[in-house]
């Protein structure tokens, strides 16, 4: 009988599941709706029910779920999230396992994500850091082949780094990296800035600005597009000195939308990152675009037992 891992990404709308054999390959992934107002209990119940009709013949070996927010990696507990806002101290890994009866383990969602990256993305290394880079700015450090968690299960929190400036970030803090290089500032930068000049306008008469459109102008010339990716790779890039110096990683892994953009936006960073990391002969440390995309929650969610077990 096959034997696969379940991984469970967990988001305000949509909870994704995932089968994972044992070579890190998606088997098969179902999406249902994240039902908030019928309470955990229901949700439980939906994933059991979903993964069990998923599964069939085939058996779960261990349940691994990622979940923005702040979580109890240990006791598997969400402490507070914001996809799950109506609940907190949440006993989530005690309730898996109560329906599933198999090794379980939550994490925090990019935690996760660097999980999945360090054991399936084939980079060849124990030092790793990966961030996210969307609405939100999000981190995971794996050293010597561990998940840094913190005292508080707080570490890598890259996006609230203190930055520069004064604006105001979703935390409460001024001056977060999130509040300047976060999709929606990319965004509403892009529109202030198209409005006083720029062939974009012509794209956005049809549809709304996107991240994502706003690559497909940068990709085809259009220079106040490119100028948003470029300052916004240097100043991540300038953050990441910090975590170079700290951390030492050998590999820096961008994952989340706005990686999509590819090297309109890593190549900045590389250039940048070269200026605010101390020289050092031989520095092993390079900057890629995440290979497994979409995958690494998943992924990494379904292997959280061996590293949190
Ligand atoms: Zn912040």
């Amino acid at each position: 009988m096959q034997v696969e891992s379940l991984g469970i990404d967990i988001g305000g709308t949509n909870t994704v599941l995932g089968s994972v054999d044992s070579e890190g390959r998606v088997v098969q992934t179902v999406r249902l709706k994240t039902r908030m107002q019928d309470g955990p209990d229901a949700l439980v119940e939906d994933i059991f029910i979903q993964a069990t009709r998923m599964m069939g013949e085939r058996r779960i070996s261990q349940v691994g779920a990622g979940i923005a927010g702040l979580i109890d990696h240990r006791k598997g507990i969400v402490r507070s999230s914001p996809n799950l806002e109506s609940w907190s101290d949440l006993p989530l890994k005690d309730m898996l396992h109560e329906r599933f009866r198999v090794p379980v383990a939550v994490g925090n969602d990019v935690n996760a994500i660097a999980w999945g990256e360090y054991r399936f993305g084939g980079y060849d290394t124990e030092d790793l850091f990966c961030f996210t880079l969307g609405t939100g700015v999000g981190g995971g450090i794996v050293s010597q082949g561990r998940l840094i968690l913190g005292a508080n299960d707080a570490a890598a929190e890259f996006g609230h780094t203190a930055f520069e400036g004064n604006s105001r970030c979703s935390c409460g803090i001024a001056g977060c990296l999130e509040a300047y290089v976060g999709s929606e500032r990319l965004v509403r930068k892009a529109k202030r800035r198209m409005r006083l000049a720029s062939p974009l306008i012509k794209l956005v008469s049809k549809a709304e600005l996107t991240p994502k459109l706003l690559a497909q102008a940068a990709r085809e010339g259009d220079e106040v597009a490119r100028k948003i990716f470029t300052e916004a790779g240097e100043r991540i890039g300038r953050a990441l000195g910090n975590v170079v110096q700290l951390i030492d990683p050998e590999v820096i892994v961008v994952n989340g939308g706005i990686s999509k953009a590819g090297d309109l936006i890593i190549e900045p960073i590389r250039q940048a990152l070269k200026r605010y990391t101390m020289p050092l002969k031989g520095r092993k440390l390079r900057v890629v675009r995440s290979k497994l995309g979409e995958r690494a929650g998943i992924l990494g969610a379904a292997r959280l037992v061996e590293v949190l077990g």
